[in-house]
């Protein structure tokens, strides 16, 4: 019991847009692209490039 990173679900994580930096709460897909969770995939500059988010 207690907490488990590795529980199962979509992964999900910060990342933010390679383009202007705007952060999003991101899923990983099967094919290891990063999705802004609640777009159509694109940042709302249009750039669909993202890059994970450094944990603090
Ligand atoms: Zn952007």
């Amino acid at each position: 019991m207690g907490e488990d990173l590795q529980s199962g679900g979509e992964p999900e994580f910060l990342g933010q847009c390679s383009d202007c930096g705007h952060v999003y709460t991101i899923q990983e897909l099967e094919d290891g692209e990063l999705r802004p969770v609640g777009t159509d995939g694109t940042c709302t500059c249009g750039n669909d490039g993202f890059v994970i988010h450094p944990a603090e």
